[in-house]
């Protein structure tokens, strides 16, 4: 096991906090993460909706069901990346998470991306974009990946557009779509220049 623990150690924690944490009231408010520990794309969402919170599984409701679609699509497998959200509990009639409760969650999600080391981090709307990119405005960066430094290692983030916005605009689906289609050559181009670097 890594020094970081697993995943499901993480939510083991996060479900005895979830008393004291905004917007749970007890553990079973809680959407895990799910997919694979060793995942080399990690997708971050804003907060778990309605069906999400029913299913305990993030990104099931409608606009999950998109973004799942197009993943197949792009030939990318559910079970072969990670999916989550910043905000593990449902806020009331799905608003905005509110900053004090993007903060609360933050430790239990800096785990998972301590755990899973991605290559890549899909981001999925403006939220979780701006926990890496806090100055950029997704209409403008989409699609474009960014080289950041993350707990000291180099770490490439993907902004996209939050699929429920791209179920309310045919021009915000298209390049939603478009933008998750290249996603695995991305990852096949990023590790083909790190290993010739390493040559
Ligand atoms: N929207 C999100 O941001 N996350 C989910 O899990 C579902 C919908």
């Amino acid at each position: 096991m890594s020094k970081a623990g697993t995943l499901s150690q993480v939510y083991q924690k996060l479900k005895l906090a979830a008393p004291t944490l905004p917007l749970a009231t007890s553990a079973t408010d809680i959407v895990p993460g799910e997919g694979l520990q060793t995942a080399e794309i990690m997708f971050i969402g804003e907060a778990p909706g309605l069906t999400e919170s029913v299913e305990h599984r993030p990104f099931v409701g409608k606009s999950g069901q998109l973004f799942r679609k197009t993943l197949r699509e792009s030939g990318l497998t559910e079970a072969e990346v990670y999916i989550t959200n910043i905000v593990k509990v449902r806020p009331p009639d799905n608003r905005d998470p509110s900053r004090l409760e993007i903060e609360a969650y933050r430790p239990y999600l800096n785990q998972e991306i301590e755990i899973i080391q991605p290559l890549i981090i899909a981001t999925l709307g403006r939220f979780s974009m701006g926990k890496f990119l806090p100055d950029a405005k997704v209409s403008q960066v989409h699609g474009r990946l960014h080289k950041i430094i993350w707990q000291d290692r180099p770490l490439y983030i993907l902004p996209l557009y939050h699929p429920a916005a791209a179920l309310r605009a045919t021009r915000v689906k298209t390049a939603f779509i478009a933008d998750i289609m290249k996603l695995s050559k991305e990852v096949t181009n990023l590790k083909q220049s790190i290993t010739e670097k390493l040559l």
